[in-house]
C-alpha cells in the first residue's frame, strides 16, 4: 500500500516511515509540507519519491491508498477531511482536532465514505499495555479500585516549539499527553471516564499554554483515575499503577514510545514479574491499520477512540480552567 504523509514531522521521521516500510509492500510515496524547500529536503533525506506543498496534488494520485497525518494539531481536521473526500484511508495523529466538533466531523465523514479512519494512540499497541489489559481482564487484580498514571516527562529541546508556546496550533501538555493518558485508561479499564476535576500549571516551559496538569477522573464502575502529565520533569520517569481488591500492578517506564519498562504484579500469592512482547509500538499500530483496510481486523485505536480521548482531555482543561468538576461530553458520533 502506498502512503501520503502529511506533515514533515519528527514522529513521522523517527517512527512512522519505518513502521510503514515494515509492512509487506508498504511505502511512503509522497510527503506534503507547508514549505517547499523543507518538503524536498525531507523527501530526499528519507528516500521518498515525491514532495509537494499542495495536498490536493498528492491526494489526486490514484496509486496512494492511505494518508498519515502528523502535522500540527490545528491542521488535522482540514487535512483529514480532504483525504477522506479523496477516498483515502486515514491514520491521524492525536489529538484528532482542537474541538470535539472537528473530531466528530472527521469520524462521521470517514464512516459515510466507507474508508478506514484510525487514531495513532501508540500506547495501546505496546506489549506492556496489552499484557496489563489482559491481566486486568482475567481478574488478576480483582475489582479495580484505582489507576494512577505518571506521565510527567521532559520535553526534548527539539520539540520545544509550538507545543509550549502556540495555543492556536494545539499546544499544551493536555492536548499532547493527557489525551494519550485518557486513551490508556479507557484501554486498560475498558470503560470511559464520567467526570473529572483538574489543576494545571506552567512550571518553566509553557508560554501561554500549560506545561503541567494533574487530574482525577471517575469511571462508571466507581474506579478512580489519577493522572499527572508534564513537560518539565527531567528525572521523574513514567509509569502507572493499577490497584484492585485482589492485587496491584506496578509498571515503570511504560509511558513511552519504546517497548521498554518493567511490570510487577503483587497479590496474596507474592510478587511476580510480568513478561510481555517487545515489538515496536508503531509497527504494530500500522499493522493493525493494514488489517482494518484488508477487512480482517480493526484499528488499534479507532476514530471513536480518538473522539473519546479528546473529549476527556478537553474536559480536563475545562475543569482546570473553571475550578469545577466537569462531566465528559462524548458527543453523538462516538
Ligand atoms: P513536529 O514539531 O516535529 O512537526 C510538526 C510540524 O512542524 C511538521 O509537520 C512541520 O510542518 C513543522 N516542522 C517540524 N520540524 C520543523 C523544522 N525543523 N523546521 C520547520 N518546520 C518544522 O511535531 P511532532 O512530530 O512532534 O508531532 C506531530 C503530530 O504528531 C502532533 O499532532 C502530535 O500530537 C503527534 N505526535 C504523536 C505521537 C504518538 O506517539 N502518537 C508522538 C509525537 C507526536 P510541515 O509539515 O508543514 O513542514
Amino acid at each position: 500500500m502506498n502512503w501520503t504523509f502529511v506533515g514533515a514531522s519528527t514522529i513521522a521521521s523517527q517512527h512512522m516511515i519505518g513502521a510503514v516500510r515494515a509492512q509487506a509492500g508498504g511505502e511512503v510515496t509522497w510527503v506534503v509540507s507547508g514549505a517547499a524547500e523543507r518538503a524536498q529536503r525531507w523527501a530526499s533525506d528519507h528516500g521518498i519519491a515525491k514532495a509537494t506543498q499542495d495536498l490536493s496534488q498528492a491526494l489526486a494520485d490514484p496509486e496512494v491508498a492511505a494518508v498519515y497525518i502528523s502535522s500540527t494539531n490545528e491542521k488535522h481536521h482540514a487535512q483529514t477531511m480532504a483525504a477522506i473526500a479523496a477516498g483515502k484511508h486515514v491514520l491521524c495523529e492525536k489529538p484528532l482536532g482542537l474541538t470535539l466538533a472537528e473530531a466528530d466531523e472527521m469520524v462521521a465523514a470517514a464512516r459515510d465514505a466507507g474508508v478506514v479512519f484510525a487514531t495513532n494512540h501508540h500506547l495501546r499497541c505496546s506489549g506492556s499495555h496489552r499484557a496489563m489489559r489482559a491481566l486486568i481482564a482475567e481478574g488478576a487484580v480483582g475489582r479495580v479500585l484505582s489507576l494512577r498514571i505518571h506521565h510527567a516527562v521532559h520535553l526534548p529541546e527539539n520539540l520545544q516549539g509550538w507545543r509550549i508556546n502556540d495555543a492556536s496550533a494545539g499546544g499544551g501538555v493536555i492536548p499532547d499527553i493527557t489525551v494519550h493518558d485518557a486513551d490508556v485508561a479507557r484501554f486498560l479499564l475498558e470503560e470511559d471516564p464520567v467526570d473529572v476535576v483538574a489543576q494545571l500549571a506552567s512550571s518553566g516551559m509553557g508560554q501561554g499554554v500549560e506545561d503541567s496538569c494533574m487530574s482525577v477522573w471517575t469511571m462508571p464502575s466507581g474506579a478512580m483515575v489519577m493522572s499527572h502529565e508534564s513537560f518539565t520533569h527531567p528525572f521523574a520517569g513514567s509509569g502507572l499503577e493499577i490497584h484492585g481488591t485482589e492485587g496491584s500492578i506496578f509498571a515503570r517506564d511504560v509511558m513511552t514510545q519504546m517497548p521498554v519498562g518493567q511490570i510487577t504484579l503483587r497479590s496474596a500469592s507474592g510478587v511476580r514479574e510480568i513478561s510481555y512482547s517487545d515489538h515496536s509500538l508503531y509497527v504494530q499500530g500500522v499493522a493493525d491499520f493494514y488489517a482494518a483496510v484488508a477487512g480482517t481486523g480493526t484499528p488499534a485505536a479507532s476514530g471513536p477512540d480518538g473522539i473519546k480521548s479528546l473529549a476527556v482531555a478537553l474536559a480536563v482543561r475545562e475543569a482546570a480552567q473553571s475550578g469545577r468538576k466537569v462531566t465528559v461530553a462524548y458527543g453523538d458520533v462516538a
